[in-house]
């Protein structure tokens, strides 16, 4: 996978001081097989001294401390890098134009700061904003990050995946070298007389996968089957306890006719149609507010890199909106319609009210899903779900680990 990178994050010496924010996560990152960084910097592309005068954007001009503006030269040093960062051979379906999926540039700076910069006024104050290069970047279909997100997702064994595997899909968990292994009936709020559905386990392991520390959760309970949104969302609570960071819901779902196709499928975002949430009541333990923004809910680095990874190694998937229902009747006709719509890809009866949860509780969230059968498809049933996981089995195994090693 191409991902363009923030010179200085390299180590090279090219910020405005003369110095550079060299960060151990990137550069392990760019070290990955398969990763291939593209560095740039904007502001030397820019023909800028080194050292020289710090320079902050002041609404849509670029001003150094002195007041000269060099709005010119940022915006001429971000289009060059932006040039180089072409692929040569760029194909005709690439929505980007040969362009990397991914980049990861310097926080708060002028040119490469994503989301929040500093605010103009040379007083270390920040506000929301991108910088003039991410700003291009973001532009032609690039997903941005900063050097945080990269450490934020980073695992570590007091930061493990949690991995949360729906049907069909629990076989994942054989990979695990254990540690420890935990009986759901132990964690705290989920029902002590649940039983596993088939397809499911009710035993979570924690170890490694690869040498990558996890903890997978090879099944999971519905609200059809009579339990709460606080119930359904225990393991979620639990794996935040644990103090994973990053969470992996993989659910088989239904492929909304004429928007996706049965098979793997990224999820972008979701639409909520269970009529339950768990961040309403009055329970609320581990969330500081109930009112939560649900932008970027599944964190778009995180499918960034699956995407990088599917096409990597030739893995074919899709990408779309999942719909949350309550079950576990299957969709009407008229529902179908109502899916297809409403733009959405995948329906079923997991995974959004986790997803929000675990991102009410700050947690990188990446949703996969096997769409196994057409939504409203009269013949879908458990073991056609079971039958399309044992086929799909290889891909999403390969898929899972492939993200794995590039965190
Ligand atoms: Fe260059 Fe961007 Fe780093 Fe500034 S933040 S020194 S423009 S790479």
């Amino acid at each position: 996978m191409r991902v363009v990178v923030s010179e200085c994050l390299r180590g090279v010496p090219c910020r405005f001081d003369g110095g550079s924010k060299l960060d151990a996560a990137v550069c392990e990152l760019c070290s990955r097989p398969g990763v291939e960084p593209i560095g740039v910097c904007p502001e030397r592309a820019a023909g800028l001294p080194v050292p020289r005068l710090p320079a902050e954007l002041l609404g849509e001009r670029v001003l150094l401390s002195d007041g000269t503006d060099v709005t010119e030269e940022f915006e001429h040093g971000a289009a060059s890098c932006l040039s180089s960062a072409r692929c040569d051979a760029s194909a005709p379906w690439d929505a980007r134009g040969g362009l990397p999926p991914l980049a990861i540039l310097k926080a708060k700076s002028p040119s490469c700061g994503s989301g929040v910069i500093y605010d103009g006024t040379h007083t270390h104050t920040l506000a929301e904003g991108d910088g003039v290069f991410a700003r291009l970047l973001r532009r032609e279909g690039v997903c941005v990050v900063s050097e945080d997100m990269v450490e934020s997702c980073k695992p570590s064994v007091e930061h493990p995946v949690a991995i949360v595997l729906g049907t069909g899909l629990g076989h994942l968990a054989a990979l695990v070298k254990p540690v420890r292994r935990i009986d759901y009936h132990d964690i705290e709020g989920f029902p002590r007389d649940a039983r596993p559905v088939r397809g499911h386990s009710f035993e979570a392991t924690i170890g490694t996968i690869d040498g990558v520390p996890v903890v997978v959760y090879p099944g999971r309970i519905h609200l059809y089957q009579g339990y709460s949104a606080e119930e359904v969302t225990a393991l979620v609570r639990h794996a935040h306890r644990l103090g994973c960071r990053d969470i992996f819901f993989a659910c088989a779902t239904g492929a909304v006719p004429g928007n996706a196709h049965v098979g793997l499928g990224i999820l972008t975002d979701q639409v909520n149609l269970t009529g339950q949430n768990p961040l309403a009541g009055s329970n609320l333990r581990d969330v500081e507010t109930p009112f939560v923004g649900m932008t970027d809910a599944y964190t778009p680095y995180l499918r960034t890199l699956a995407r990088g990874v599917a096409d990597d190694l030739g893995i074919t998937v899709e990408e779309g909106v999942f719909a949350g229902v309550m079950g576990p009747c299957f969709e009407t006709p008229a529902e179908v319609a109502m899916l297809r719509g409403m733009d959405v890809s995948y329906t079923g009866f997991s995974t959004a009210l986790e997803v929000i949860l675990a991102h009410a509780l700050g947690m990188n969230v990446l949703g996969m899903t096997l769409a196994s059968n057409e939504s409203g498809d009269p013949k879908m049933s458990h073991q056609s779900v079971l039958e399309a996981a044992e086929r799909h089995a290889d891909d999403f195994e390969r898929l899972v680990r492939g993200v794995l090693r590039l965190l």
